[in-house]
């Protein structure tokens, strides 16, 4: 594979750019895999990358029934940070943040890391007392992040509207590293460093069936023939059930839609993300100059990639009260991904009942943040059975009690 340089893009220019190559392969699938990982998302691909990056596992095939990039990693609108509560949280997303902040040279493709900076707002004294709280926890787990006065909210974000007619801005938890990336670059940087180690990644093959022998994996069935493998990485968001399903376990996982819209392109006029929990809408601008906006889950389990009509009214009266200039703006589309949301608000990434299947997933509302870190640790959790940043996170800990609660963190915000 030719590595991408400035260089690279004066000779393709010189010669009508006759000369770039397919950015990954489109093979098809071998008989059998050492390690098959489902689903061509951000985590799947991160999983299969780190696989054979950190621990030289490269016979690896990536199943995506659609099109890679197509589920939740095409459909989020891109916020990355690290302010969770829990130790367990913000070890992982806080990895995942730093993973960001070099891997365009990483995967040398660029993902467009922009850490311009992260505002949740706080517009109750409960929350003002919560995100207190977050800073506090941030500082001891090495997480930078600060409690912000409204007057420096308002240096940051002058379109703001700090008296809102419901609440007022009083504050905000502030993370100057944190951001956004090109959620697609993400998905095809990883794809197109797997496919140079050798792995195959095999698009519209969709998995029907796990075959078991004595507990212990031995392979899937798919649209396109049976693929034998020795460890089977299940990574499919709102679609982990089905899987779960297939493998004959269950998951305490419900799969609702998630929804955003975006706005014609206009000037420059907000460079940061703000996340208004309250009234429940965030929004940051696109480099096309878009304003991208989401707001909350459905109130109801479904497959659908649509979401209802009620939520975008109430999106988009949140954004309204918060930055009165979006009354004149017009919206271009919306559209829904589905995801995967778990009891305590925080991940699956863990071993199952059956040998050989290992489960990612229970990102919910909230995981693109997370590519890389998850992608880093489930690789680890895959090659050696074990790893410092899955531990927490395994599915005993429904069984046990030992819940990681960020529904603040995460139960609204993204
Ligand atoms: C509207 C919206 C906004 C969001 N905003 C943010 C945000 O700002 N910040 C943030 O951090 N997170 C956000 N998220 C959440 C984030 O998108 C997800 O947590 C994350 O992208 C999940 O990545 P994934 O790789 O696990 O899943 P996906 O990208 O959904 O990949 C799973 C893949 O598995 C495939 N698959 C499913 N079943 C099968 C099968 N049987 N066989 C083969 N393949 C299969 C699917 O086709 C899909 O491509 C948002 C989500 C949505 C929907």
């Amino acid at each position: 594979m030719k590595r991408y340089s400035a260089f690279a893009v004066a000779r393709e220019a010189l010669r009508y750019h006759m000369g770039w190559e397919r950015a990954w392969a489109s093979p098809e699938p071998k008989k059998k895999y050492d390690v098959i990982i489902v689903g061509a998302g951000g985590h799947g691909l991160a999983t299969a990358y780190y696989l054979g990056k950190n621990f030289g596992i490269t016979n690896v095939a990536i199943l995506e029934k659609g099109w890679l990039g197509g589920g939740n990693t095409g459909r989020n609108t891109t916020i990355i940070r690290s302010n969770y509560l829990q130790d367990p949280s913000a070890a992982i997303y806080e990895k995942s943040r730093s993973l960001y902040e070099t891997l365009s040279q990483d995967l040398n493709y660029n993902v467009m890391y922009s850490p311009r900076g992260v505002i949740m707002l706080a517009q109750t004294e409960h929350e003002v007392r919560g995100y207190k709280r977050t800073a506090h926890a941030n500082a001891l787990q090495g997480v930078s992040t600060e409690f912000i006065s409204p007057q420096r909210v308002k240096e940051i974000v002058p379109i703001i509207n700090l008296d809102g007619p419901r609440y007022p801005v009083l504050g905000g938890l502030w993370q100057a590293r944190a951001g956004t990336a090109r959620h697609d670059a993400v998905a095809w940087g990883f794809a197109r460093a797997c496919s140079a180690m050798g792995m195959d990644i095999i698009q519209k093959c969709e998995v029907t069936g796990v075959s078991r022998d004595g507990g212990k994996v031995t392979g899937v069935t798919t649209n396109r023939g049976d693929i034998a493998c020795d460890k089977l990485g299940i990574v499919v968001a709102g679609n982990s059930g089905h899987l779960a399903d297939m493998a004959g376990f269950r998951l305490p996982i419900e799969s609702v839609s998630l929804q955003a819209l975006v706005s014609e392109p206009i000037k420059p006029c907000m460079d940061c993300v703000v996340m208004a929990n309250t009234v429940h809408g965030y929004m940051s601008q696109s480099d096309k100059g878009e304003m991208v906006i989401g707001g909350g889950t459905d109130g109801f389990n479904s497959y659908t990639q649509r979401g209802s009509f009620h939520h975008i009214e109430e999106t988009v009266r949140a954004l309204v009260e918060t930055f009165p200039m979006v009354a004149r703006l017009k919206m271009l589309r919306q559209w829904g991904g589905i995801v995967d949301i778990t009891g305590d608000r925080s991940p699956i990434l863990s071993k199952t009942p059956v040998d050989g299947v290992f489960i990612n997933s229970g990102w919910g509302t909230g995981g693109f943040k997370a590519t890389p870190g998850s992608g880093w640790g489930f690789a680890e959790l895959i090659a050696k059975g074990h790893s410092p940043l899955c531990d927490e996170f395994s599915l005993t800990r429904f069984k046990e009690g030992r819940f990681i609660d960020e529904s603040v963190a995460a139960g609204v915000a993204h």
